[in-house]
């Protein structure tokens, strides 16, 4: 899995997106020719139609990105993908691939953890041993555990600086 971003919600939903563009094309240019050749109204609507799956497609595909870019918004990015997915049915839904693309990508952009690197991490998520005197009372981090104030990761006893983050870390002992 990559740690960096979103990657497969973002290329879910890119391919979704550009196959509801390319479908809302091809029902747009068959409204088109429809009317051409004079079903008129019907003709019409399907351009219509067309349009708005394009119009949706479009939109995906800026969510897609928008997704890799700003992974701290996955959550209303996705719902809206998802949405919108659903929507892209009038334009055809990307050959109905588009659909299923969408709400797969729009559901892994919900599901998304930000916060993956935590569980590969071995200082993080596991609880830093305390010292326990000769006497059997506890050592000085016992009562106060100290993590760093940014990224609440375990700090190293006497350590100035985080490990994980750089981030200074006042000495409390
Ligand atoms: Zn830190």
């Amino acid at each position: 899995m990559e740690d960096d971003g979103p990657v497969w919600a973002f290329v879910f939903s890119l391919i979704a997106g550009l196959l509801m563009i390319l479908d809302g094309l091809f029902e747009s240019l068959a409204g088109s020719l429809a009317d051409e050749l004079g079903a008129g109204f019907a003709g019409g609507i399907l351009s219509a139609l067309g349009f708005f799956g394009i119009l949706f497609g479009l939109v995906v595909v800026i969510l897609a990105v928008a997704v890799f870019r700003r992974p701290e918004n996955h959550t209303m990015f996705g719902i809206t993908i998802l949405v919108l997915s659903l929507f892209s049915v009038v334009g055809g839904g990307g050959f109905l691939v588009g659909i299923v693309l969408g709400i797969i990508g729009g559901a892994l952009a919900i599901l998304f953890e930000e916060s993956e690197d935590i569980a590969h991490d071995p200082v993080r998520g596991h609880d830093v041993p305390t010292p326990v005197l000769a006497n059997g009372t506890p050592g000085p981090r016992a009562s106060s555990p100290r993590v760093c104030p940014n990224c609440h990761t375990a700090l190293p006893p006497g350590a100035a600086r985080c490990p994980d983050c750089e981030t200074p870390v006042p000495r409390t002992t």
